[in-house]
């Protein structure tokens, strides 16, 4: 072992090989600190008493400087048809939204300025009108997303005062936002009503006091109670404080845009629209901006002007705001819903892709994949085109199973499904795709039209290494 340590390479000589086996332009920063960890890992194993063969593969430390040099958040392709994935970015933005965002970036805007009286303005007038037309709320105000927009609604509505929240609605979300401790974080206090799989209408109203400060009812998003159930409508949640002069507030999460007989014709299990929820009487309405409505990460608060008025007035709300792009964006989406193109916005485009189009999709993407002239014989990761099921994701909806079409890959001895989808993870644009059933799937629901090229010569450059 001491002989193998004494034999490392000194950083510069490696890195010299790596920069020669290198593609032109990757710095030589980026070539030596990869030369330095390849030699710190191999030292590591060494001394481990790992078994090592051979020298430092100048190859591979030339891949992992590419890898250094290039921007740490870049775009991939989503093959998991998973729509909202949050771990890939969730809402991919409409062709509008993106010209809208970079037009502002490149320059300065009118993001705090009143361009007719020259003064100074507020940058939650730019999405109010579209957001009151669109959701018959009476105002509107963004923030930096769903979970920011809830901590304000409670802070401004209900600091140091009772809120009475359904025990099946005591949610977590993930990324740490549980509902009990957003409560505590606004200073508002939780009174649990109800059973975890039942809430009646008297369980709050028992719970009203002189303390009470609102009502609270939450989307459940990720999980779904079944069998024997009860819960309280918002309209009904709007009588009862009503009746007794307190404020309710819905934390809707997902806030669909899309009307209910279209998310029937999607196939989708029936989501509370923004619109009826405000239509019910609720005080404040949150949801984000990035999950089915199919914009930037933000989060929205519509409601009345009272409620409203008192989130945007809260010391948070300086904290919590939205940045001019997620305005540009927001605003662009939002204008393309409101002369009814939401067609032209990906997240309901790709919902609303019927399992006929799905398969003529999937049948176009392999026939490209095949297309290689010097492959006689089929390929050997034997695609096929199958038939499967895509979600919704966003933790919202997750029962919802959406019959799709995928390009499926099967593995040969000495590259399995695993060395597969790492493959195509690996290539220039990477490709997220899922395993099941011991082979890759292509799910074509969650590929834009432009990225069908891509993924095919993927899979042709890894059928060829095989
Ligand atoms: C997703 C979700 C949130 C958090 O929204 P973000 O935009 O991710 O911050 C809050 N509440 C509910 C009910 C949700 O579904």
């Amino acid at each position: 072992m001491r002989e193998q340590l004494a034999g490392l390479p000194a950083v510069h000589v490696l890195a010299d090989a790596a920069a020669a086996a290198a593609t032109a332009g990757v710095p030589r920063w980026a070539v030596v600190e990869a030369a330095r960890r390849a030699i710190a890992d191999r030292r590591a194993a060494l001394l481990r008493g790992a078994a090592t063969d051979g020298a430092i593969d100048a190859a591979e430390v030339a891949r992992a400087a590419q890898a250094l040099a290039g921007p740490p958040l870049q775009r991939v392709i989503n093959a998991t048809g998973v729509v909202l994935h949050t771990n890939l970015g969730r809402a991919p933005l409409a062709d509008a939204a993106r010209a809208a965002i970079d037009d502002v970036a490149r320059g300065y805007s009118n993001l705090e300025y009143d361009l007719a009286r020259g003064e100074r303005g507020s940058r939650h007038d730019h999405l109010r009108d579209v957001l009151c037309e669109l959701t018959g709320a009476e105002d509107a105000i963004a923030t930096n997303n769903n979970a920011a927009a809830t901590v304000l609604g409670l802070a401004a509505l209900a600091a140091g005062r009772e809120v009475v929240v359904s025990r099946g609605e005591l949610i977590e979300i993930g990324g740490s936002f549980r509902l009990p401790e957003i409560l505590a974080l606004s200073g508002g206090r939780l009174v649990e009503v109800g059973t975890t799989n039942k809430t009646h209408a008297r369980d709050y109203e028992q719970a009203i006091g002189p303390a009470t400060g609102l009502l609270l009812k939450v989307h459940r998003s990720n999980f779904a109670v079944i069998g024997f159930t009860a819960e309280v409508s918002v309209a009904e949640l709007v009588a009862i404080g009503r009746a007794r002069g307190v404020a309710t507030m819905v934390d809707l999460g997902s806030g669909a845009f899309v009307d209910r007989a279209t998310q029937r014709a999607w196939g989708l299990p029936d989501e509370p629209t923004v619109a009826e929820t405000v239509a019910a009487g609720a005080d404040l309405v949150t949801f984000s901006g990035d999950k089915l409505l199919g914009g930037p990460q933000a989060g929205i608060a519509v409601g009345t002007k009272v409620a409203v008025a008192a989130a945007r007035k809260h010391p948070l709300m300086r904290a919590l705001r939205p940045d001019k792009l997620a305005i540009a964006g927001l605003a662009a989406t939002l204008a393309l819903y409101r002369r009814g193109a939401h067609a032209e916005v990906p997240v309901p485009r790709m919902l609303g892709a019927t399992a006929a189009q799905l398969r003529a999709t999937a049948d176009d993407l392999a026939r490209r994949i095949g297309e290689d002239p010097s492959r006689k014989k089929p390929s050997p990761l034997a695609i096929a085109v199958e038939p499967c099921a895509s979600a919704v994701g966003g933790g919202a909806m997750p029962e919802a199973r959406l019959a799709s079409w995928a390009v499926t890959l099967r593995g040969v001895d000495g590259l399995g499904p695993d060395d597969v989808a790492q493959a195509l993870r690996a290539a220039p644009v990477p490709i997220i795709a899922r395993i099941e059933d011991d082979r890759v799937w292509l799910d074509v629901r969650t590929l834009a039209p432009d990225e069908l090229d891509t993924v095919a010569a993927a899979v042709r450059a890894l059928a060829a290494r095989v």
